[in-house]
């Protein structure tokens, strides 16, 4: 008997072995159906996603989306209200922060200013009682990844902001985390400084390997750092995809304006392949639409050409106009009233006419959120028209 329950014990060790083995797919977190809520106020609903090991996301939003309380949730500072988050496949809603494989980089850095740089860095390591050699060796490596290996003796006070987040990204790098969460590291810093950041965040991503969770608010920047980028407002992902997915295809209104600027109007879908707006009928790529379904129509203004008044698709009167080194914004009004925004090579002069194109492929069609009863309705109006007719 007492044979059989060990060898039985060594087959459930072998099989578990092979499972994880056998695993290396499960997600490295996951969000299954997960809300969070204050009192009465939900500030999350329905999350769901899964993130693969090794990759770089991002966290996109307006300010009071919910970026921070999904980090929160992640690093177990908060508890779900419902739903479930596993980590390599096992729920960990109750998982204590320190026994998570995760460190958060903060906006204002969260650097202890009594201790100096390599001692900031070496908090993580020294608390977990690793021997003065490792912490040494450690640290050096983590501040020669960040590129202040010079720098190991200076107090925080001695630092730049730039450099204190370099620190900050040091001293949670220097705990070998799993996952590192990123809440807004960049945004206290200039333009230049920041751009150079977000450059190095990815290499310093890429080389080590590990899952950044990255959350900004700024579009940019997440569409030049991301594998994969979660848009989210009101605490619901509208969108998650590829950074040339969420610019290319938008599928919501919000997401179009929030990603890029963008030209949105009202249009119908009179058939496959061509759409109606502005009081006439393009050309367009989409098709499989129910006939006159009901659509928003954008159009990138880096897609939009002007021409004289005989080629263009539309006319418009130029409203305004502004040099951006590389190309003219242009404000143009059409006819029906539509503003448009055109990112033009030549100057043009307010006040003046001209034609506005674009390709057919340039029109990207979203469904418009219409629920089944107002289309049919709307249908039936338009019959009714007919039949007055
Ligand atoms: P973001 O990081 O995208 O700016 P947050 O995740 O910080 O947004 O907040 C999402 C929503 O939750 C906001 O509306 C915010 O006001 C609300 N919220 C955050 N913390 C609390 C709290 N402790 N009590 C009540 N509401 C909160
Ligand atoms: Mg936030």
């Amino acid at each position: 008997m007492k044979l059989h329950a060990f060898l039985v014990t060594i087959y459930l060790l072998i099989k578990s072995e092979d499972r994880k083995v056998s695993n290396e797919s499960t997600p490295i977190i996951e969000f299954r159906n997960v809300g969070l809520s204050y009192d009465d106020n939900s500030v999350l609903k329905n999350i769901d996603f899964e993130l693969e090991a090794g990759k770089f996301y991002t966290l996109l939003g307006p300010s009071g989306s919910g970026k921070t309380t999904i980090l929160n949730l992640i690093s177990g500072q908060l508890t779900v209200t419902y739903g479930d988050i596993l980590f390599e496949g096992q729920v960990i809603n109750h998982v204590p922060v320190e026994k998570r494989h995760m460190n958060t980089v903060f906006q204002d850095y969260g650097l202890f200013p009594n201790m100096n740089v390599f001692e900031n860095v070496a908090f993580g390591p020294r608390i977990k009682g690793k021997s003065k050699k490792e912490i040494k060796a450690k640290v050096t490596e983590m501040l020669a990844l960040v590129k202040l290996g010079e720098y190991a003796d200076r107090e925080i006070t001695e630092l730049s902001g730039g450099q204190r987040q370099r620190v900050a990204i040091a001293r949670a790098l220097a705990n070998d985390p799993e996952v590192l969460l990123l809440d807004e590291p960049l945004s206290a810093l200039d333009y230049k400084l920041r751009k150079e950041m977000q450059y190095e965040l990815r290499e310093i991503q890429q080389r080590l390997g590990i899952t950044f969770v990255f959350v900004t608010h700024d579009q940019e920047e997440a569409l030049a750092m991301s594998d994969w980028i979660f848009v989210m407002n009101d605490g619901v992902i509208q969108q998650n995809g590829s950074p040339e997915d969420i610019y290319d295809e938008p599928i919501n209104h919000f997401v179009a304006d929030f990603i890029g600027e963008s030209n949105i109007l009202d249009g119908i879908m009179t058939a496959d392949y061509l759409v109606h707006f502005t009081g006439k009928d393009f050309e367009n790529v989409d098709a499989g639409m129910r006939p006159n379904e009901r659509v928003e129509v954008v159009l990138r203004p880096e897609d939009l050409d002007l021409t004289t008044v005989e080629n263009g698709k539309l006319v418009v009167t130029i409203d305004d106009q502004s040099f951006r080194g590389d190309y003219y914004e242009i404000t143009a009004i059409d006819d029906d009233g539509n503003e448009w925004q055109v990112q033009a090579t030549n100057k043009s002069t307010v006040g003046e006419r001209v034609g506005l194109t674009f390709d057919p492929e340039d029109i990207h069609i979203m469904r418009f959120n219409e629920s089944e009863n107002d289309f049919d309705a709307r249908l039936e109006s338009y019959e009714d028209e007919d039949d007055n007719a």
